[in-house]
């Protein structure tokens, strides 16, 4: 499968909630973000990457894999750490985005069981990234400016142009 890459308008809609979640469509698609996911050697990918508005979302961290349904964050952590990210959808690129450390989410399983999430460090880093992309939310709006380096500060503002270009 293709990966939509930044600047299609796409990646800034947000995305619907997922209504029949033990359908055989949800799961299907579910394994395919998996393998796409794996075939570009990513920790996470989000529907809309791949051009579906549903609030799905698959992370693989330390040999395990997370598939998040309508996924929600319900409480994040005071504390923050700030940590060079990248985005399938913009390859090559890497920002120092700041975040929460420790957060508590709930999404729902493929019965319709909601579950509760706590996640810290990269797995944490990565759930918000990937929730973000269910909400049209990108790293570069995150990035903070006055910690990149020139070069990235020049990369962050062709970003933001293309951006602004692309949602006219
Ligand atoms: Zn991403």
């Amino acid at each position: 499968m293709e990966i939509i890459k930044y600047p299609h308008p796409i990646l800034r809609k947000k995305c619907l909630p997922i209504k029949n979640p033990s359908s055989l469509e949800i799961r299907h698609l579910a394994q395919e973000m998996i393998k796409t996911m794996r075939a570009y050697n990513g920790m996470g990918l989000a529907a809309p990457q791949i051009g579906k508005l549903l609030q799905l979302c698959v992370i693989e961290f330390a040999g395990e894999i997370f598939i998040l349904i309508n996924p929600e964050i319900k409480k994040v952590s005071q504390e923050t750490e700030e940590f060079d990210e990248g985005c399938l959808s913009f390859p090559g690129k890497f920002l120092p985005v700041k975040r929460p450390r420790k957060i508590k989410i709930t999404a729902i399983d493929f019965n319709g069981r909601k579950y509760n999430l706590h996640a810290k460090g990269i797995l944490a880093r990565a759930i918000q990234h990937e929730i973000d992309h269910l909400n049209g939310k990108l790293f570069i709006d995150l990035a903070s400016p006055a910690k990149l380096s020139q070069e990235h500060s020049k990369k962050l503002a062709k970003f933001q142009n293309n951006d602004k270009k692309s949602s006219k």
